[in-house]
């Protein structure tokens, strides 16, 4: 297939927190349909920047970085800003930076509860505040929340991530709703299990915790939750993104999507 015939030719694609797991992914997903890319999230400066190269290199797009800090409302508005600037829109934005912090309500800190509500709810705001302007003037967007089983049921000691998740799905039906008629359609991706170092980190401590392996970890924390025991994949979740952004996808719009081996339906 030529650049010029593939599906996102011509669109430009900010993907936060895709320096890593699944944003990483998505971004994949969409360069290999022609968008261009700006990639976003935390790193050492040398590994994105062979990141970037492979990326532009394999996929035969424009590949940008900026490192801003999602959890500072002000740098959000700036990357929007600047996404334009260097490459033009954005015309889709995917809202995927997270962070997790675990423990009971009663031993929260209150530090922990405002940094997950920052990164994983409000630069989401603050980026669509940004972002819906330029797309509601050409007439097209495309705006993608990553949210989370947990954006539509609970677990224990994941107060501040299950309420932005939750959040998260809310701020994506009231965008759908102004914007109905404009040309830009809002979705969240509410996915289970990923093998990403998000997970990985609560692999570890919980191997550590029990005193058990790794893979015997991994088989109970996939039991407990999901019907199927199997992860999703980032490029699963990149291939429904794509989805989204199709022509095909144009009335699909204010939906929460799971993709999460059947946790939400038990
Ligand atoms: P990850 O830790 O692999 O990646 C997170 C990305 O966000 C990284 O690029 C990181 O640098 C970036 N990031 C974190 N804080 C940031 C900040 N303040 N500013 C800018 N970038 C920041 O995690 P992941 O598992 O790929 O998660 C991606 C998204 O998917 C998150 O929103 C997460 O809640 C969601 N999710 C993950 C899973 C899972 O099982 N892994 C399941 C459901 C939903």
């Amino acid at each position: 297939m030529t650049s010029g015939t593939k599906s996102l030719s011509g669109k430009v694609a900010l993907v936060t927190g895709s320096t890593s797991g699944i944003g990483l992914g998505i971004a994949r997903c969409l360069g290999e349909q022609g968008a261009d890319l700006m990639l976003n999230g935390f790193g050492e400066a040398e590994v994105i920047g062979a990141l970037r190269a492979e990326l532009a290199r394999d996929l035969a797009v424009r590949v940008e970085y900026d490192g801003a800090d999602l959890s500072q409302p002000a740098q959000v508005a700036e990357l929007v800003r600047r996404t334009g600037a260097t490459l033009g829109g954005p015309d889709i934005l995917v809202n995927n930076a997270g962070i997790q912090y675990t423990a009971e309500i009663k031993d929260f800190p209150a530090e922990r509860w405002d940094a997950v509500i920052a990164v994983n709810l409000s630069a989401a705001f603050h980026a669509m505040q940004a972002a819906i302007p330029g797309m509601t003037g050409k007439g097209w967007g495309r705006i993608i929340n990553i949210a989370s089983a947990h954006g539509l049921v609970g677990s224990a000691q994941k107060s501040a991530y299950v309420a932005a998740k939750h959040g998260l799905v809310g701020l994506t039906k009231v965008a759908a709703i102004e914007l109905a008629n404009t040309g830009v359609t809002v979705n969240a991706v509410c996915p289970g299990w990923v093998l990403t170092p998000l997970v990985q980190a609560q692999l570890d401590a919980r191997a550590a915790r029990e005193g058990s392996d790794i893979e015997a970890v991994k088989r109970a924390l996939l039991a407990e939750k999901q019907p199927m025991t199997q992860f999703t994949t980032p490029e699963g979740v990149g291939g429904l993104v794509v989805f989204m952004c199709s022509d095909a996808a144009r009335t699909m719009t204010g939906a929460p999507l799971s993709m999460d081996g059947g946790w939400v339906a038990t």
